[in-house]
């Protein structure tokens, strides 16, 4: 094998080759780096020849040209795409966590491509023609939001924790109730992330059991604060008992130096429970409540993007404001865009409300769902026949860590194949299709939960299981 090394052409005529210029054009690229990829693919099947491991057509030969052309396509392709991949999500799970959590409302990514793309007011007062903060612009739509004396945004919920722990509790103690020192997401701990801010945890009580008078008994010269966690990812049931926020606010108030701060996870901004759906405490409530200072996330119910939001008394957020930290954590333009155009949204009422994404898929209804889901299996038996499609009841979960003891009712499609396992159809759906088609695999059955898929996606999703269908019969 070794001796066809010569016939490989060389590097310039290879150039000369007309598919040299056209996949130049079609990937636009310059003709350097073609020539680099060209020169790489070449130098790999050298090197494979030497060692009489390559496969392909020998050199010398039309074929072996075809195919290294094949090769180069095949690098320019891996090479000049995305890793981000757009996604479709039919698992029916609303804050998936490895799909990127929130998608986006209309206006809150017209906002981001604007930010993004122009100059802006990021840091700039323009009556005064002065520098201003980029705190300020976020800051009066959360206060009338959840009523709160003043507001700041950071990096994501877990950054605003730290940050609170390490401005307001540096070497202080911090009272929490043992049943609330949670592990959220597999990575983020509210012991582990007091420790690195440098407040000292003092736990109280039981993992089932939390009296008013652990967190009495604790309070010492040495507290800064009394924090409340909120259990978003998990429920204790059976013989438990938490302390009323109330009752600690009024403990909190009678210790004039003690904080009361409440890490609240997701923050709904909108009241879900009148819906039947969870007891996800609304921030206004909880700031009504007496509670100091708040923080959540803007990418789990709230339905925008990453970020940390902290709200409460104007004292403790100026504080926050000029710690060092606040500029480590800051976020960048395109959030805090993103973060307004979400909020603008909850701002404007009931209708607008329903344009996020997330907020409108909480909210359909298993009658709505039934009704695309006989729709889409109408669509899909129409055009191809080598699949069962049947409707099935089922449950949608919020995801994230968010409500985990909710079940939405969902009517999904259950689809089965005779020729393929359901570990392979998911597979083909997952990579064989742009853009790639995530299902739900429950109990060795595929289902497809159109709550977290648009209408327009549908029909991307038909095509891809229409497409699948013909090869496989090829295939057979
Ligand atoms: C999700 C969560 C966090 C972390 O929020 P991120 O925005 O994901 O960083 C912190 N605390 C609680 C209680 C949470 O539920």
């Amino acid at each position: 094998m070794k001796e066809f090394v010569r016939y490989i052409p060389p590097i310039h005529e290879l150039q000369k080759d007309a598919r040299f210029s056209t996949l130049t054009q079609t990937y636009r690229i310059d003709t350097n780096e073609m020539s680099s990829i060209l020169k790489n693919v070449v130098s790999t099947i050298r090197e494979q020849l030497l060692s009489a491991c390559w496969e392909g057509e020998l050199p010398g030969s039309q074929p072996f040209i075809d195919e290294l052309f094949q090769k180069i396509e095949y690098e320019l392709k891996h090479v000049y795409q995305y890793t981000i991949k757009r996604v479709i999500n039919a698992t029916g799970t609303i804050l998936h966590t490895n799909l990127g959590r929130a998608r986006l409302s209309q206006n809150a990514m017209d906002h981001v491509i604007q930010a993004a793309q122009n100059y802006s007011n990021l840091e700039y007062k323009l009556a005064e023609g002065e520098r201003g903060s980029r705190h300020a612009h976020v800051e009066e739509l959360i206060k009338r939001l959840t009523g709160a004396e003043a507001a700041m945004v950071v990096n994501n919920n877990a950054a605003a924790v730290f940050l609170i722990l390490r401005a307001l509790a540096f070497q202080k103690e911090v009272i929490v109730s043992r049943g609330q020192l949670v592990e959220i997401g597999g990575s983020f701990r509210i012991s582990s992330i007091m420790e690195e801010s440098g407040a000292k945890l003092v736990e109280v009580g039981t993992t089932n059991k939390t009296h008013l008078y652990d967190f009495e008994k604790a309070i010492s010269e040495d507290t800064a604060m009394i924090m409340k966690v909120h259990t978003s990812n998990f429920k204790v049931i059976g013989f438990t008992k938490s302390v009323e926020t109330s009752d600690l606010v009024d403990l909190a108030k009678r210790h004039t130096s003690v904080i009361f701060y409440e890490d609240l996870g997701s923050g709904a901004l909108y009241d879900y429970s009148q819906h039947g759906i969870g007891e996800e405490p609304v921030v206004s409530d909880v700031l009504n409540q007496g509670v100091d200072i708040v923080s959540f996330s803007g990418d789990k119910l709230l339905g925008g993007p990453q970020a940390g939001v902290i709200a409460g008394k104007k004292i403790l957020i100026d504080q926050l404001k000029k710690h060092q930290l606040a500029r480590v954590l800051r976020v960048d333009k395109m959030t805090l865009a993103a973060l307004e155009g979400t909020l603008l949204d909850y701002s404007k009422g009931t209708t607008a409300i329903q344009t996020i994404p997330v907020v409108r898929d909480l909210l359909a209804t298993k009658k709505m769902l039934q009704i695309r889901t006989n729709q889409f299996i109408d669509r899909l038996t129409q055009q191809s026949s080598g699949f069962t499609v049947t409707s099935k009841e089922s449950t949608s979960q919020v995801g994230g860590g968010t409500m985990p003891d909710v079940e939405l009712p969902t009517v999904v499609v259950h689809i089965k194949s005779e020729s393929m396992s359901v570990e392979t159809l998911a597979y083909r759906l997952r990579t064989e299709n742009t853009p790639p088609i995530v299902a739900r695999i429950q109990k060795e059955e595929l289902l497809l939960d159109l709550r977290t898929v648009t209408v327009e996606e549908e029909d991307i999703i038909i095509d891809a299981l229409v497409s699948i269908d013909r090869m496989m019969s090829k295939e057979l």
